[in-house]
């Protein structure tokens, strides 16, 4: 019997353990960390061996494959040893996509992934098709492998899923963009991260498809230097394609593989122009699997949108409050700047990951009117914001930020929380930051 060895006991090693075990593996999960009592239960349930709070080397070392979670980096030294042995040491989406034919739908990028992912997932499920969504979002893909029988699964996948890969192949893929972030997970080389979100194309062939942003400039540069098999599909909001998606005259136009597809940017749900590249993203995958014209359209009109994305919580004096929590990183928060057309008072911080804030000066210039700062250390957005912004107030609470941002903001502004930083200096995650937020607001 294979031994296959679950490094990390969060919800894709509990997938993967579940699949394993019914595809015939002696199945073990360690963890070093403490497992989640809801997950011992499932291991209880399936009888399956596990160790939480340590790592025992002599069952793991033995193992005929192993399968390492996402948050766990390939420098710890197990890992290291595994690779010495020549232990295989593969990602959840490798594991469970050997035992499915599903036609994959695979969605990656620095910003947008769970946008793109419940759009696609949305559009494909209007169109009648029998399809699941899983990587980052609710259930795992192991899992549902498993317990389920999809035709089609729309995947969202971070870089480090896609470093556990070797012969998943995506027949669609989609590559939203590509700006710095996780750097600390790649040596600090941008290069090093761009080559990770290209890997979901390595295996494709000339009958697979790579939607991407040709405004991109990293995703143009790296293309023209490193050929693929794919065919590749560009969206664009700036310029005419021949083939592909993109923007004229307020309208996207899609033309792919001889269909066309029209469709005004007045009936988006969401706002802001990273939006309308997200839609045609998802609108041409839906498209490539064959959802018909007319429900993309009326589909495209009913989605509401993700929690925390450019979210509209309340409007209070005729100020507006929206919730961007999810933006923790300079590229999600200048497309909320942007995408906002009134007065800002802007709340931002947190856990710099290496901000460059260069990028947003033009629009904080013309748009920001008060900056709140919420994190233990504001000393960088003081550094960057505190020449250009007359009134910029350091606060430590939601709470406090929420009140401060009350009180400054005048009849036809918009308050903002889009923090551009991560949340673990004072929240446990971008979701608790996000909900004390909108608590905050509906207690003003
Ligand atoms: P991800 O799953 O990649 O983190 P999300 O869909 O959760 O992406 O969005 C994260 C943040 O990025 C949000 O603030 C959102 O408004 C912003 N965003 C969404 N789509 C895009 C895009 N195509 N380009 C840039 N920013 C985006």
């Amino acid at each position: 019997m294979a031994r296959l060895v679950i490094l990390g006991g969060g919800e894709s090693g509990m997938g993967t353990a579940i699949l394993g075990q019914r595809e015939g593996f002696e199945v073990f999960v360690s963890d070093k960390g403490e497992i989640k009592e809801k997950y011992k239960e499932v291991l209880e349930h399936f009888e399956i061996e596990w160790e939480s709070g340590q790592h025992t080397e002599s069952k793991i070392l033995n193992a005929d494959v192993v399968m390492k979670s996402p948050g766990i980096p390939d420098k710890v030294s197990l890992v290291k040893a595994l690779v010495k042995k020549g232990v295989p040491v593969i990602s959840e989406i490798e594991f469970a996509s050997k035992y499915t034919d599903a036609t994959l739908i695979g969605i990656t990028g620095s910003n947008g992934k769970t946008t793109t992912t419940m759009l696609t997932y949305h559009l494909l499920k209007d169109g009648g098709l029998q399809v699941g969504m899983a990587g980052n979002i609710g259930d795992s893909f192991a899992k549902m492998v498993a317990e389920q029988d999809f035709d089609q699964y729309v995947l969202e996948i971070s870089s480090f899923q896609l470093d556990g890969i070797a012969d998943f192949k995506p027949h669609i893929a989609i590559l939203t963009n590509i700006t710095p972030d996780h750097l600390d997970r790649y040596e600090y080389k941008f290069e090093n991260y761009i080559a990770s979100k290209f890997r979901i194309a390595m295996n494709q062939d000339s009958t697979d498809y790579l939607i991407y942003d040709a405004d991109d400039e990293v995703i143009r540069e790296w293309l023209k230097e490193h050929p693929l098999q794919s065919k590749l599909i560009p969206f664009s909001v700036k310029q005419k394609l021949k083939e592909g998606a993109w923007l004229e005259d307020n309208e996207i136009k899609i033309e792919l593989e001889h269909k066309t597809l029209e469709m005004s940017t007045d009936i988006l749900a969401l706002e802001g122009q990273h939006n309308v590249k997200n839609t045609m993203a998802a609108s041409m995958a839906a498209l490539l699997v064959k959802v018909r014209k007319e429900t993309i359209r009326q589909s495209i009109q009913s989605f509401q949108g993700v929690p925390h994305r450019l979210e509209k919580v309340l409007k209070i004096n005729h100020v507006e409050y929206i919730n961007d929590s999810k933006a923790t990183n300079v590229n999600a928060t200048f497309y909320a700047l942007d995408g906002i057309k009134k007065p800002i008072v802007w709340i931002v911080g947190g856990v710099d990951k290496g901000n460059n804030y260069a990028e947003l000066m033009p629009l904080v210039r013309e748009k920001v009117k008060a900056i709140v700062c919420l994190g233990m250390d504001n000393s960088k957005l003081i550094d960057a914001f505190g020449n250009v912004i007359d009134l910029m107030v350091e606060t430590y609470s939601m709470e406090e930020a929420v009140k401060v941002a009350y009180k400054i903001a005048e009849r036809g502004d918009s308050v903002l929380l889009s923090p551009a930083c991560a949340s673990f200096d004072l929240f446990q995650n971008y979701e608790d930051r996000g909900d004390q937020f909108k608590a905050a607001v509906k207690n003003l």
